[in-house]
């Protein structure tokens, strides 16, 4: 097992002078100064799915190893047959997938084959069974025929030794068929990022319990945990802090002893009860992210012994936003993932709003009818506009004006792997 060397503690540091830091520079802190901090193991294909390559992959046998045939038929040398009508003599035997035929087939006889059966010594060319007729031991056909038709090359698709996937890619179904077709039967992947998630607050009830009239139920943690799931990584469940410093201290080493990373919401800004950001700044490794981005307010970024934390704002909203946009992008560095901002499409806006310069704004969005419309409320405290949506609209930096028809970025949730 290899265990790469530990984040630095001024991995958070701004340069120096308050002021909002756009994304794009934000992001780009981010990727210059975090590396994965997942350790190593080599694992069984069979348990790979959703898995990231901590090293990468190489084909150790060719795909198809074998020429072999791609229909039904009947093997014949090619090259050997113009154009007009053949007769062709069959000779004893077949070739069956799993089941080669052990002989030479001569360049003027034909032999029985199936699909995906080695193609037999002697030929390269299959004719389709439904262009064929039989009679008396022979096969009648119309030529020319194209040599190397309805046959698979020995490497035609992979070639011994070819690089397969990168070091960092996340596999995926179709990436377990194509490694166990070229014989890998084992990978190195990385461990899995345990990301701690703590919600903070003294109004916070627990979903399932009875909520007293001055309480809210906490809806970050379920969609936080479930966010971090979707994502591949492995989330853990530290419950709720309540607004109390020594209280705060304890769940955070606790979450520092069981995770890679922690996200915590709320307390994240200067007030009175952010403790949040209070403790981090104790440990002098804090730096109060304000990002030019709406939903927002600051990010409480710093190190917990040793582990960094993501302080995320309260409002569900924002909490999820900033997960989506700072924390998940960061969460995949750690993991050894590659970098990742995704892209989404230009789409037609079926709403109007004007926004200032200066700031980038992310709005609940969803599709209708190829146009996207956005949540009638901007309330960073509306979650259910968060479940109406299907994805965001990221509007840019530079002032805008949109209006019906205005091309507007919409990325989907699953844009994000959510
Ligand atoms: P804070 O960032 O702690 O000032 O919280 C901002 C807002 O988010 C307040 O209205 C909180 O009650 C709310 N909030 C904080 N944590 C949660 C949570 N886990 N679930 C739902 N709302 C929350
Ligand atoms: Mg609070």
């Amino acid at each position: 097992m290899t265990v790469p060397p530990p984040l630095k503690n001024d991995c958070f540091a701004l340069p120096p002078g308050v002021r909002w830091t756009p994304v794009d520079e934000a992001l780009e802190m981010v990727k210059s100064r975090l590396a994965p901090v997942t350790a190593s193991e080599t694992i069984a294909l069979s348990e790979a799915l959703g898995r990231v390559l901590a090293a990468p992959v190489t084909a150790p046998r060719a795909h198809p190893p074998h020429a072999n045939c791609a229909v039904d038929g009947y093997a014949v040398s090619g090259a050997h047959y113009r154009a007009g009508a053949h007769q062709v003599a069959l000779q004893d035997g077949r070739s069956a997938a799993g089941a080669p035929f052990a002989g030479v087939v001569p360049e003027t006889a034909a032999l029985r084959v199936l699909t995906g059966a080695n193609l037999p010594t002697g030929t390269d060319t299959v004719i389709l069974q439904e262009d064929v007729v039989l009679k008396d031991g022979h096969i009648l056909f119309n030529g020319p025929l194209k040599p190397g038709a309805n046959a698979r090359r020995a490497g035609e698709d992979v070639m011994a030794g070819d690089s397969l996937l990168p070091a960092g890619h996340r596999l995926a179904p179709a990436d377990l068929g194509l490694l166990a077709a070229t014989g890998v039967g084992q990978v190195e992947v990385r461990q899995k990022l345990r990301v701690a998630v703590l919600s903070t607050g003294d109004e916070l009830a627990e979903v399932g319990e009875i909520a007293r009239p001055d309480q809210i139920y906490d809806a970050n943690r379920p969609m936080l945990l479930a966010t971090i799931a979707q994502l591949g990584h492995e989330p853990i469940d530290m419950g709720q802090s309540p607004d109390d410093r020594a209280a705060l201290s304890r769940y955070l080493s606790n979450a520092a002893d069981k995770a890679d990373v922690i996200l915590t919401s709320g307390g994240a800004s200067a007030g009175d009860e952010d403790h949040m950001s209070a403790l981090l700044s104790e440990t002098g490794t804090m730096s109060l992210w304000r990002m030019a981005v709406k939903p927002g307010r600051p990010l409480a970024l710093g190190m917990w012994q040793g582990t960094p934390v993501f302080g995320l704002p309260g409002n569900p909203v924002a909490a999820l936003v900033c997960t989506l946009i700072f924390a998940r992008p960061a969460m995949r560095l750690l993991a050894g993932e590659g970098w990742h901002i995704p892209e989404g499409l230009m789409l037609p806006a079926a709403f109007t709003k004007s926004k200032k310069a200066g700031r980038r704004e992310y709005l609940r969005a969803r599709l209708n009818a190829g146009q996207v419309e956005v949540f009638p409320s901007e309330g960073s405290g509306r979650i259910s506009g968060l479940s109406w949506a299907t994805g965001l609209v990221e509007l840019s930096d530079e002032a805008q004006s949109i209006t019906p028809g205005t091309p507007v970025r919409y990325i989907s949730y699953a844009d994000f792997g959510l």
